[in-house]
């Protein structure tokens, strides 16, 4: 571009007016953009969130404390100790999931033998200190009571892959 034609788009305002001419046009077209967090896109039945425990819908633990998922977890994130109880059923004492070492891989979930551990839609979880990451077996029973809805039509929908 010569040096005359460069003043004479500055004078004009050519680019200004092209830029304005664009904002223009895109108000008449969808918008591409989400106004998170009051818009969410669309979540993969697959997709590997905040984990869960979940119960049976009589209330009792699926986890029978096969220990699969503490022994499948590449980063050695999850801490079980087992007790049968009185009706000699199995069950966990404590299930901790250190998720400052998970790596979303969900090998535990694959490994599971009841659908006990998922990994749910949740992404929302972040913290403020490292030791609010460091989940107990309540923080994932209350997860699953939380999700139960949404990761119940996530397994039904992926059933038919796995
Ligand atoms: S998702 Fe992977 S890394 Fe995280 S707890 Fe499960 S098995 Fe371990
Ligand atoms: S969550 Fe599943 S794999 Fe892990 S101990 Fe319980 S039953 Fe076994």
């Amino acid at each position: 571009m010569s040096y005359i034609d460069r003043h004479i788009r500055a004078f004009l305002l050519t680019e200004l007016l092209q830029g304005m001419w664009k904002v223009f046009t895109y108000m008449f077209k969808p918008c591409v953009t989400l106004n998170y967090p009051y818009e969410k896109g669309p979540l993969s039945p697959r997709f590997r969130g905040e984990h869960a425990l979940r119960r049976y819908p009589n209330g009792e633990e699926r986890c029978i404390a096969c220990k699969l998922c503490e022994a499948v977890c590449p980063a050695q994130a999850i801490t079980i100790e087992a007790e049968p109880r009185d009706d000699n059923s199995r069950r966990t004492t404590r299930y901790d999931i250190d998720m400052t070492k998970c790596i979303f891989c969900g090998f535990c979930e694959e490994a599971c033998p009841v659908d006990a551990i998922v990994e749910g839609p949740n992404f929302e979880y972040a913290t403020e200190t490292r030791e609010e990451l460091m989940y107990d077996k309540q923080k994932l029973l209350d997860n699953g009571a939380r999700w139960e809805l949404e990761i119940a039509e996530r397994l039904r929908q992926d059933a038919p892959y796995r």
